[in-house]
């Protein structure tokens, strides 16, 4: 798969201090997607064609609706609501069509039922998709400097690991652009960074609850101040 290749935000978030660069350039991305939905520059005719097609998810509806956005948003809202509300005589159509032996094992089952899937009018959202997008071409970059670029590799092993979601994803993405023993490489390089500082994390989030007994409320918190959060991250992912 050939694709779009943007080192320079990537090596940024390699350089952050953060539990995970990935959800860094996340959070920078989905920013940006936030202000270009409300930024109040005119929308292309084929973006605002997705925006009526596929509306937004509540956390990125919630996002935008702040402030003097307001308007903006609650205009996007209504022409996707009147559009969604024209597509619901087809889905329920639809469900209709589904032959009656399915409906029935809904019944007497607690098994899933293939049925009709509606997720394209209760879940769809135009800025998930381009922000999962984005987010696959920086997995690719990351893993692509790490093959190309040893300095980067350096960075990337003394770097503080990755959210387990992000962890997984370099995983199965490797793959893609590395065989061999140069993927085994790779797969050790990450494992070691990630065990080593989930236990870091794991140490600091110990001594984060051992400081709530009173013979630990003189001793320094050291690094633990802050280890809640940062374990959430780490299981987690950064919202
Ligand atoms: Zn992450
Ligand atoms: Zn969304």
């Amino acid at each position: 798969m050939r694709q779009h290749i943007d080192t320079i935000p990537v090596w940024d978030a390699f350089k952050q201090d953060c539990e995970c660069p990935l959800c860094e350039l996340r959070a920078t991305n989905e920013d940006n997607y936030v202000h270009s939905f409300t930024g109040g520059s005119v929308m292309e005719p084929d973006v605002r064609v997705e925006v009526n097609m596929k509306g937004f998810c509540a956390r990125h509806f919630n996002l935008m609706m702040v402030g003097d956005r307001r308007l903006g948003v609650a205009l996007m809202a209504h022409t996707y609501l009147k559009q969604t509300m024209a597509r619901l005589g087809e889905a329920s159509q639809a469900v209709q069509d589904v032959p009656a032996k399915a409906k029935k094992s809904l019944f007497g089952s607690k098994k899933p039922v293939a049925g009709v899937d509606l997720s394209d009018i209760t879940d769809s959202c135009i800025l998930c998709d381009r922000l999962n997008a984005t987010m696959e071409r920086y997995i690719y970059t990351t893993v692509h400097l790490w093959k190309k670029d040893s300095s980067f590799r350096s960075q990337f092993k003394n770097s503080k690991g990755f959210c387990l979601k992000h962890y997984a994803r370099l995983l199965n993405a490797a793959p893609e652009q590395l065989n061999g023993q140069e993927l085994k490489q790779f797969n050790d390089m990450l494992n070691d960074v990630e065990m080593t500082n989930l236990k870091r994390v794991a140490d600091e989030i110990e001594w984060f609850t051992l400081k709530f007994d009173h013979k630990n409320a003189d001793k320094p918190w050291g690094n633990s101040r802050d280890a809640l959060p940062r374990t959430v991250l780490k299981l987690r992912g950064k919202e």
